[in-house]
């Protein structure tokens, strides 16, 4: 299939690219790079062997959209693109209703445009809240506590509207865990701008010495440790629920929701253990206030997609942490640098893997 990638050069639609284009399928990537570097395209090219073809586009503009789309053939889209920080949400809700509200409405009239019907969105297990009881099915309660929770909960209302009006229009909607780790070339892989508020992006900047401790935000919630529970999931697990997702709609022509996780809770202390034993390095902690907002233990309950889409997380959370360290320690300023690998003793387990070959130059 050809497939337009919304998004495709962010952290998680890189990596469904390299899956995507490792299936056969062609790619076009459509982003307008508001969080994301250009220079993310050479290292695609770099793991793959083929040159990604990509346009600079933002979904607030509609009439862009609709010529990409009728100027491309395309057999369905995935659409990633969204503005995703939830404390930022909360200060311009404004902003995150028309990047993904809007740009998401004008996305579903290019594809009515150019008569496209199989769409693959990101949602998020943010659309469950503070869920009753863990593991969480699909049917559970949905909630959402801030505005970019909102904006997904409304994104995956109105494709359901959508569909309904029009039988042959078909989505997955992804409900997403926690996604972490990196392509196991570190070639690509997480690149927070600023300061970063998830997990393991933290840890992995405090390992690299950059922070000098990681907060974790309270240690006294009715879990096992007393710190937050959370499934994280691999993102070239999840990369490939993507396309999964995608042959599902094409062979079966019937829409789904699924949540994408492990089905396995993973405390802050156990992650920030699994860290140090994977990284060899010291990750110093204290522990503070509970953060605002913050729910005590969430995790998948991913049957569903193992029975409809025949797929299942293969990696745990030792190659989480050892493939997200791999990333820091090659980029330490991420996409804005050269990267590391000539000259410098590798941390331990840190031989590339995925036919990549040492050193790594781009
Ligand atoms: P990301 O920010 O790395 O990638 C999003 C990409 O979309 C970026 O390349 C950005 O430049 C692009 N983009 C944003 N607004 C755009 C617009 N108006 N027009 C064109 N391009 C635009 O984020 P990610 O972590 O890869 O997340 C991908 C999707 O998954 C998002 O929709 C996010 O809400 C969802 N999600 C992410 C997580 C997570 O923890 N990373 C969890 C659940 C759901
Ligand atoms: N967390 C933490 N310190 C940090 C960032 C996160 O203790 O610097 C905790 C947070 O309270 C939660 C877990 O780590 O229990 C995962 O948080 P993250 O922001 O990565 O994902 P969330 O599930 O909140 O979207």
């Amino acid at each position: 299939m050809r497939i337009l990638v919304c998004g495709g050069a962010g952290y998680i639609g890189s990596h469904t690219c390299v899956a995507l284009l490792e299936r056969g399928h062609d790619v076009v990537i459509g982003d307008n790079f508001s969080n994301s570097s250009p220079k993310v395209l050479a290292r695609l090219q770099r793991i793959t062997g083929v040159p990604v073809a990509c346009e600079r586009v933002d979904l607030r503009n509609r009439l862009a959209l609709i010529r990409l789309l009728l100027r491309h053939r395309f057999d369905a889209v995935i659409h990633f693109a969204a503005l995703k920080a939830v404390g930022d949400s909360c200060k311009r809700p404004l902003e995150y209703f028309q990047n993904n509200i809007s740009g998401t409405i004008n996305l579903l009239q290019a594809m009515q445009a150019a008569n496209i019907h199989r769409l693959v969105f990101s949602s998020s297990a943010t659309v469950y809240g503070d869920p009753e009881a863990v593991p969480v099915q699909e049917g559970a309660r949905l909630q959402v506590t801030n505005p970019y929770g909102r904006t997904k909960l409304v994104v995956e209302q109105l494709i359901g509207d959508l569909c309904h009006s029009q039988p042959s229009f078909h989505v997955a909607n992804l409900r997403y865990f926690n996604p972490v780790g990196a392509h196991p070339s570190g070639l690509i892989g997480e690149d927070p701008a600023g300061i970063p508020n998830n997990l393991m992006p933290y840890i992995c900047r405090v390992a690299a010495g950059r922070s000098r401790r990681l907060s974790i935000f309270g240690g006294d919630y009715p879990t096992p440790d007393g710190t937050g529970v959370r499934d994280y999931i691999h993102v070239t697990d999840l990369a490939q629920a993507h396309v999964d997702a995608l042959e599902y709609l094409a062979d079966n022509g019937r829409s789904l929701t699924v949540n994408l996780g492990t089905g396995r809770g993973v405390s802050v202390l156990e992650l920030v253990r699994a860290f140090e034993d994977a990284s060899g390095r010291k990750v110093p902690y204290e522990i503070v206030e509970r953060r605002a907002g913050d729910v005590a233990q969430v995790w998948a309950d991913p049957s569903l997609a193992r029975r409809l889409l025949g797929w299942r997380a293969q990696l745990d959370v030792d190659a989480m942490c050892r493939d997200a360290w791999r990333w820091q320690f090659m980029n330490p300023d991420g996409y804005s640098g050269r990267v590391a690998g000539t000259g410098r003793r590798p941390a331990r387990g840190f031989a590339p893997t995925n036919g990549a070959t040492s050193p790594l130059r781009i």
